[in-house]
């Protein structure tokens, strides 16, 4: 069965967009995922075609109308009835890697861009749509998030990645971040790579990758190290990873 995305935006022209290109391109073409993205624009029923209205009891800006997302939203439900509908929204629950996997191993998603000051808060209500943020911060509309969440969920589809989407050693996959990478040359501006990674010492390299990973997790994101089991305090040289 193919991973089946559908968008529904005041743009479809920007779909695919970059996931036309590189690891979600070549898995598109290949028919490892589809993607369909739908007008918003085409479920409105008057004759200026409108989506939008000026926000009850005043304020900046406009909101989109509950009855044509409804419209719009229900077609996705007919077409894609198994798919969860997720709406683009800062007040939403942060993406995770967690979340991405279970969408990833799932039928497909529908996901719905909001554009202006957002929704009519009553389609929530009426329509079974989780609420999904890709980071505290505001866009300019949900399309960016919707290709930020497909690409992560893209990428774990079965034979898209080959071996390396596979394995928990990402960041995040294990509650951790990633341990530090080096390449050749052995050499760079003086700085050498560091000498256990150049041992052959399989053991060593896991034990120093696991100790990397969760110093720079313990560092940079005291909330996943806690989350994970550590305490802010405590010294990571002897935290193993969970396996
Ligand atoms: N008035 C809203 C922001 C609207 S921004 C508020 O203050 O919460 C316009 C649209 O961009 C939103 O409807 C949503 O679809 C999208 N968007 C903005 N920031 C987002 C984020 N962090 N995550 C997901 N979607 C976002």
């Amino acid at each position: 069965m193919t991973f089946a995305a559908q968008i529904l935006t005041l743009y479809p022209e920007m779909f695919p967009g970059p996931l036309g290109h590189s690891i979600a391109g070549r898995a598109l073409a290949e028919g490892r995922w589809s993607l369909e993205a739908i007008q918003i624009r085409d479920f409105a029923t008057d004759k200026h075609r409108s989506v939008d209205d000026t926000p009850a009891g005043g304020g900046a800006g406009m909101v989109l109308r509950a009855d044509v997302l409804a419209s719009a939203v229900d077609h996705a439900l007919e077409r894609s009835p198994n798919a969860p509908v997720i709406a683009m929204t800062p007040r939403g629950a942060p993406l995770t890697q967690g979340r991405v996997r279970q969408l990833a191993d799932g039928p497909g998603v529908t996901i719905l861009c909001g554009r202006f000051e957002g929704f009519d808060e009553r389609l929530f209500e009426a329509r079974p749509i989780e609420e999904i943020s890709i980071g505290d911060y505001v866009l300019s509309g949900g399309e960016t998030g919707a290709l930020v969440m497909l690409d992560a969920c893209v990428r774990l589809l079965p034979d898209v990645m080959g071996a390396s989407s596979s394995g928990d050693e990402e960041s995040f996959e294990n509650g951790l971040l990633e341990y530090p990478h080096y390449t050749r040359p052995q050499i760079w501006e003086g700085r050498a790579i560091p000498e256990v990674l150049r041992s052959g010492d399989h053991a060593r390299i896991r034990a120093w990758r696991d100790s990397q990973a969760a110093e720079i997790t313990r560092l940079r994101r005291p909330d996943l190290w806690e989350r994970h089991g550590g305490t802010p305090d405590q010294s990571p040289s002897g935290a193993r990873r969970k396996r």
